[in-house]
């Protein structure tokens, strides 16, 4: 039978959707909708699934876990995949997981090892004849990254076991920051105007991913271990209960707060002890986790996709509180759309007090029936955004208002429209102020140009002070106008200066994507360079053009070739190509090729104090020639200059990467080599 075309549809737009998020969180570290948010929508994908077989694609995230490793570190191949887990929200549903895994078995019961489910990063380690040789994330199950430099400085890894232990040795765990550690680390971020991490687990993972191991031992990590991966020469215990002491034996951290457990009612008295004593752990927790404690029923029950059917992941519920909503206020998009939010009367939710959440559209307030003085139920999900859940009906005097949407910006009072098959109603005016900073924050953002120091804070400082008026600005800022501002100092101008010039080498798909064209996110515009390559080829294709391309619907081609059409579009473009920025995909070419600049493509690291010249003089003068100066060195970088007491980790990364490293003298002699010849 065929399938219903809204169907597969709607399937294509979540797995694209579900996509994304797991770039956002996966990658980035930067997660832009709640967990539980993140939940509905996987399993919303999972049921369709389920219904409609045919619409199960392999790369679907109900099929794949995390995310491809980042280019900047090595490789490591997982023997033993790291898998996911099957979730379950209520007692129906832990019975039921249950029930399925007993009828598998044939009709045997089985005692459980119950866990807490750390709300960190899953890490695999590898001791060789007890001694730490590896450590490497999940990545995507089989391919995770090398961070083993960086796990070395998480105290809690034992870098040798106590106790004699099988040759080869692989276990797996959570590394993860306590709330104390997270907030001392956000309030240095917010000191240094960076942006804030989400939650404990975005910045255990940002931290584990740092490409300069010595940014992650300035972050007190801890790991709790509760898996195996590999094991050769030697054994272990057969249950998962007794692994875990035997994890405590030899050295190993686990979890004091593990439980056996011979019924699942004993199970769901674990899960109601932890789910009100969460709050004294310290650190975050997202639930239980629920494994058959014989190890031998691991192998007779097996995996599905992504998920083992020995365990599964019993979920805290998402927290909820009632309060009043005062009023509903609204932002403008950088797109020009009307985002109405809830003014609330504050009040506590799983540990923050709340004050405004969000209500994405007018449709979603006439679909939920929200009014202004309703009693109303908030959720604070997987710790993220707070959304509205609903109205109490009950509690209605009849003094609630009814809300409207505004007929005119209220930023800059211009005309608003709202397309008949859009939920958003937008702005019309192209130089509305709102929208002008909302696009020049999404510019500079983490998946976009990544200027790291220019927070939405910064942001908002130099469009008031007039300096960056449109994206393009941002490249004519000089350090005076920066020291003009107030709270800005010497050395968080200079490091802001450098890093925009920095950006200049971002790859055109992260320009196209912080360009801001409405539909085209990271992987749309990647999608986008693969077929165009240059800026060039991208403004002279037409919207037939853009169709032809797969993966490219006809709302997106309308609104890329729309945007293309734009004079004004074009000219800011023009300009941005003038300021040195990048415009083709290629690897070796880069903007300023016409002038024949010579260290164009070139990516230089300094490390050290330099005795002849500033650091930042020595930058300027590569950016002159053409090149990239970065802070830290990574598989793109060519040359390392090392200076006077400088450390060993840049040094040891550049030989692993093949980059060459110079003495300051070496540098000198190439620079005025090259300046001659430029
Ligand atoms: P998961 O987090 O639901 O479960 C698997 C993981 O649990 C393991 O990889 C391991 O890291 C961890 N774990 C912690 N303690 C453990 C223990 N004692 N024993 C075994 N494992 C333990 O699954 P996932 O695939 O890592 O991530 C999916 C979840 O991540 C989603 O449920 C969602 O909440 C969240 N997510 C959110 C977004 C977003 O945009 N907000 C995006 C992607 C994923």
């Amino acid at each position: 039978m065929a399938i219903d075309p809204k169907l597969s549809e709607r399937a294509v737009e979540l797995r694209r959707e579900l996509a994304d998020h797991n770039y956002r969180y996966y990658v980035l570290d930067a997660p832009a909708i709640s967990d539980a948010a993140y939940d509905s929508m996987m399993r919303e994908l999972r049921e369709l699934e389920a219904g409609n077989p045919e619409l199960v694609t392999p790369d679907s995230p109900t099929q794949r876990v995390g995310a491809p490793p980042l280019s900047g570190f090595a490789e490591v191949f997982h023997a033993v995949p790291m898998l996911s887990l099957a979730n379950a929200f209520n007692e129906e549903e832990l019975r039921a997981w249950y029930d399925r895994a007993r009828r598998l078995l044939g009709g045997r019961d089985f005692d459980m090892a119950c866990e807490l489910k750390i709300d960190g990063l899953a890490v695999s380690l590898v001791y060789r004849d007890g001694v730490l040789v590896q450590g490497a994330t999940r990545g995507d199950g089989t391919r995770g990254e090398d961070v083993t430099t960086n796990l070395r400085t998480v105290r809690s890894v034992p870098l040798r076991l106590l106790k004699p232990v099988p040759t080869l040795l692989e276990v797996r765990g959570e590394v993860y920051l306590s709330r104390k550690a997270f907030d001392l680390i956000n309030e240095r971020r917010a000191a240094e105007g960076l942006a804030l991490y989400v939650n404990p687990r975005n910045s255990a993972a940002g931290s584990v991913r740092q490409l300069d191991p010595s940014a992650t031992v300035a972050r007190p990590l801890d790991v709790f271990v509760y898996g195996l991966g590999q094991v050769e020469g030697g054994v272990v215990p057969d249950t998962q209960w007794e692994l875990l002491e035997w994890f405590r034996d030899v050295g190993l951290r686990t979890n004091p707060n593990n439980r056996r457990c011979d019924t699942l009612d004993q199970v769901e008295d674990y899960y109601r002890t932890w789910l009100e004593g969460r709050e004294r752990l310290g650190y975050d927790t997202d639930g239980i986790v629920v494994k058959a404690n014989p190890r031998a029923l691991w192998d007779e029950l097996g995996v599905v996709g992504r998920e083992p059917r020995y365990a599964v992941a019993y979920k805290w519920p998402a927290e909820q509180a009632v309060t009043r909503l005062l009023r509903i206020g609204v932002n403008v998009g950088r797109t020009g759309s009307l985002n109405p939010y809830a003014i609330l009367e504050p009040v506590f939710v799983s540990g923050v007090t709340v004050r405004q959440a969000t209500l994405h559209n007018e449709d979603d307030i006439r679909r939920k029936d929200l009014r202004i003085g309703d009693w109303v139920v908030v959720e604070r999900a997987g710790e993220v955004i707070p959304q509205v859940v609903k109205p109490l009906i009950e509690r209605r005097t009849g003094e609630e208002k009814e809300f409207r949407l505004p007929d005119r910006c209220p930023v800059c009072g211009g005309q608003v429209a709202r397309e008949p098959e859009e939920a958003m109603a937008r702005c019309v005016n192209a130089s509305c102020p709102a929208q002008a900073l909302e696009r020049l924050k999404h510019f500079v953002s983490k998946g976009a140009m990544d200027i790291e120091g220019l927070g939405g804070k910064w942001c908002q400082t130099l469009h008031e002070a007039g300096l960056v008026n449109d994206v393009a600005e941002l490249y004519g800022l000089n350090k005076d106008q920066l020291l003009g501002l107030e709270r800005m100092g010497e050395l968080l101008a200079t490091k802001v200066l450098n890093n925009i010039a920095a950006s200049k080498a971002r790859p055109l798909a992260r320009l196209l994507f912080g360009l801001g064209i409405f539909h085209v996110g990271l992987e749309i515009a990647d999608v986008l360079v693969a077929r165009f390559p240059s800026m060039d080829a991208l403004m002279s294709a037409s919207e037939e053009d853009f169709t032809q391309v797969t993966g490219i619907g006809p709302k997106i081609a309308a609104s890329v070739a729309a945007f293309f059409r734009d004079p004004a579009n074009r000219a800011l473009v023009e300009r941005l190509r003038q300021a040195g920025v990048r415009m083709d995909a290629g690897e070796a070419a880069a903007p300023g090729e016409a002038e024949g600049l010579p260290w164009i493509g070139k990516t230089f690291c300094f490390t050290g104090t330099l005795s002849a010249m500033s650091r930042t003089d020595a930058e300027e003068a590569v950016k002159a020639l053409g090149g990239v100066a970065t802070g830290a060195v990574t598989r793109k970088t060519h040359y390392l200059i090392v200076g006077a007491d400088a450390g060993e980790i840049k040094v040891t990364q550049a030989r692993r990467y093949g980059t060459q490293v110079l003495t300051e003298e070496e540098f000198a002699a190439l620079l005025s080599e090259e300046s001659s010849t430029a």
